[in-house]
């Protein structure tokens, strides 16, 4: 079996910047993703807070961390880690494909979109229903479609799909938008509608999606709304089943509690990135990952 220093999981952008901090101190690590390394972040349409760069997209911002990263350490892309143990003084990673033995675990697991959990949902997954405007947005090109938030990704989104040509409108549960003031300035200049204090209950249609059923959460009216496109950007849920699994202590809202060198309650790991909760911003992610694999080294050493 094939032992690391360092072991991490998840290639998002906490996960490659620790696998470059890794590497360049000269610790032999691994990084596992269950998919494409960036995660949820390749979705990003446009960045313009990544210092460095005055515009940037998740997908290239990916691809370049992702270059950078090989030229230190291994990175498997799509092997589906099942399962990490303590073993001895090491820890045990299965994955589907393989067994590999680490000193130290990063957990850089990130999250996936959280789900509206309503009739028709499931049913019109990719038949109209989607959690990424970057990658269906496309599709709507001259339709007509609903964003579903208040916060930062649904208006975000929701410029991304006025701007591919979609005819879009933000249907908001409360009465105010959670979202920054410059997303909401961009909403309002461009005359993208917003219907607020309304939940959408269920997803309609026939072979594609057709219409929404919206409730109006201050007069319980209910009525029905034609869209062909119904798009969620109503937050994440934390990929914690592996933390689980190993004891790591985690808040209330499911997100790895760590102390400011990212290090859990449990000797050896650590954590990085969306995982974690907080700001959840590339840049935040990025800082996290440097902060763990140097502390990962940092306790290698001390153990020799
Ligand atoms: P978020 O900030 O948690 O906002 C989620 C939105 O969805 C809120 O408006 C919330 O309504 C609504 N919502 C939640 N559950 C709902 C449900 N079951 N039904 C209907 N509406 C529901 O999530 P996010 O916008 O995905 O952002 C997540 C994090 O990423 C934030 O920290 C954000 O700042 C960051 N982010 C930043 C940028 C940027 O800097 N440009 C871009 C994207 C994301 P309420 O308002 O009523 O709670």
């Amino acid at each position: 079996m094939k032992t690391y220093d360092i072991i991490i999981v998840g290639a998002g952008p906490g996960g490659l910047t620790a696998g470059i901090y890794a590497g360049r101190q000269g610790t032999k690590t691994l990084i596992l993703d269950k998919g494409l390394a960036g995660g949820i972040g390749r979705e990003v349409p446009l960045m313009e807070n990544y210092p460095g760069f005055d515009t940037i997209s998740g997908f290239e911002l990916v691809e370049k961390m992702k270059l950078q990263c090989m030229k230190y350490i291994e990175l498997h892309e799509n092997e589906i880690v099942k399962n990490i143990e303590k073993n001895n003084d090491n820890f045990l990673v299965t994955t589907h494909k393989d067994e590999y033995c680490g000193k130290t675990i990063i957990l850089a697991t990130g999250s996936s979109h959280k789900h509206l959990e309503i009739p028709g949902e499931e049913e019109y997954l990719g038949k109209g229903v989607s959690y990424c405007a970057t990658c269906d947005g496309l599709f709507f090109k001259d339709k007509d479609a609903i964003m579903i938030g208040g916060g930062n990704s649904a208006l975000q989104e929701a410029i991304f799909l006025d701007n591919v040509g979609c005819n879009v409108t933000i249907i908001h549960r409360r009465d105010e938008l959670r979202a920054q003031q410059y997303l909401q300035k961009e909403i309002k200049e461009r005359n993208i509608d917003v219907i607020y204090d309304t939940t959408v209950e269920e997803i309609k249609g026939n072979a594609l999606v057709n219409s929404v059923i919206l409730k109006n959460v201050k007069t319980n009216e209910y009525s029905e709304f034609k869209t062909q496109g119904v798009f969620v950007g109503i937050g994440y849920k934390p990929h914690n089943e592996l933390a689980k699994k190993l004891n790591v202590e985690l808040s209330e809202s499911g997100e790895i509690i760590t102390d400011k060198h990212q290090r859990t309650n449990i000797e050896n790991v650590y954590s990085a990135g969306d995982i974690c909760g907080g700001l959840r911003q590339w840049i935040v992610a990025c800082g996290e990952g440097a902060i763990a694999a140097t502390s990962a080294y940092e306790d290698i050493h001390n153990h020799k």
